[in-house]
């Protein structure tokens, strides 16, 4: 499975992790599915609910409606994004725990570094595989 992101949304990524920062950022991630190929077309930056600098969680009806809003757009929801403002872009043994969708993309931007780290995985809960996607990011079109 690759997962593919424009350079616009990695920014609103990164922004909304930046504005969050030192707490951790979350959202959603919405696209398509084509083939063995996912299309994020759309990034839903949420309010941690946790308020913490080490988990985060979604405010419910606002999940609800990020999830209204996606249907509504005819996209599939696809996974989430996540920050970890001063550790690196890999699920933590708890997260593992507490993945819902084998099939959904756990996007983790680190923010430990000066250049921010995006990363995808996939992880399965029973099986406590988590893997690596690979990402891949088209650049921003020059308007010039
Ligand atoms: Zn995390």
């Amino acid at each position: 499975m690759q997962v593919h992101i424009t350079q616009e949304l990695v920014n609103i990524i990164i922004h909304h992790s930046r504005v969050c920062y030192p707490l951790e950022a979350c959202g959603l991630i919405a696209g398509t599915v084509e083939g063995d190929n996912k299309i994020i077309q759309k990034v839903f930056p949420l309010h941690n609910a946790e308020q913490s600098r080490v988990h985060f969680g979604f405010a419910p009806k606002e999940h609800n409606n990020a999830v209204k809003e996606i249907r509504a757009l005819n996209m599939s929801p696809l996974g989430i994004f996540h920050s970890h403002p001063d550790s690196p872009a890999k699920p933590t043994e708890e997260e593992v725990d507490h993945s819902l969708d084998p099939t959904a993309s756990y996007l983790i931007l680190s923010l430990k570094t000066t250049t921010p780290v995006l990363k995808s995985f996939h992880v399965d809960k029973k099986t406590r595989i988590v893997e690596e996607e690979e990402l891949v990011v088209e650049p921003l079109k020059d308007n010039s």
